[in-house]
């Protein structure tokens, strides 16, 4: 049987708290009903990576960029192992890899490394014993095997990435607002919320200011064809389609 799992991501706000954390375990097992195979990928919680930049930068104003990537991918870590917890107690199998783990091959331009392959091999394993496997975003091994970050934002990348090579039907990014909007919902009240969107036209928007996703991570979404969903871990309705 082929798998192709479904990738879920949440952001660093859906995991701020242990009850965002516990909403997020809900989510996914409403999706699990749904679809066979479930691979999740998750941020660092609330702001953890700026406080580890920051507390780098008390250290030393010029810290080593191995070490902080060494630094900053513990915040993914920390949000891995929690939802798995989550889904546990939820009386859902379950198990959270790092992204070396998960066989995410990067090369070395530590803090904003660009991923070179997916070894999905153990991800599949995991899989077919029906577990949901959760995967830390934002992170993947160089060829000197140490830790690399993928840049700001880059469990979008891990996300996007991972749906391209497991040829998933859907890449759900969820966040806090309930898609893409025709300006910011937080700052513009009146801002509209869009159902469709091209590849092209989410990358513009994010030109303009409008960041939901990180851009690359967009671009490759657009180069393999994934299909993408923006939508809300807070509300459950239906968010945008970013396609084509
Ligand atoms: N935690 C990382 C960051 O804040 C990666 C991410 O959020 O996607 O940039
Ligand atoms: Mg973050």
């Amino acid at each position: 049987m082929k798998i192709r799992p479904v990738v879920m991501k949440f952001g660093g706000s859906s995991v701020a708290t242990a009850q965002r954390i516990k909403n997020v375990a809900k989510i996914i097992v409403n999706q699990k009903k749904k679809y066979k195979h479930i691979v999740v990928v998750v941020s660092a919680p609330g702001d953890t990576t700026d406080e580890l930049i920051e507390k780098a930068y008390q250290i030393t104003s010029n810290p080593d960029k191995r070490e902080l990537d060494m630094l900053l991918s513990t915040g993914e870590q920390i949000s891995i192992a929690l939802v798995a917890m989550a889904l546990h107690s939820l009386g859902y199998d379950a198990i959270s890899l790092t992204g070396p783990q998960a066989g995410i091959f990067a090369d070395s331009y530590h803090t904003k490394a660009r991923i070179i392959d997916i070894d999905t091999r153990k991800i599949l394993y995991y899989l077919h014993q029906n577990k949901i496997v959760i995967v830390a975003g934002f992170q993947g091994i160089n060829p000197n095997e140490d830790i690399t970050t993928l840049g700001r934002g880059g469990s979008d990348l891990t996300a996007v990435a991972l749906a391209a090579k497991l040829h998933a039907p859907v890449c759900e990014i969820y966040t806090d607002v309930e898609g893409v909007y025709t300006t910011d919902p937080r700052v513009v009240p009146e801002a509209r919320k869009i159902d469709y969107l091209t590849y092209d036209e989410m990358l513009e928007m994010a030109g303009s200011g409008a960041q939901v996703m990180m851009s690359r991570a967009v671009e490759v979404a657009k180069k393999y064809n994934v299909k993408l969903e923006i939508k809300s871990s807070l509300v459950d309705t239906p968010g945008t389609i970013v396609y084509k």
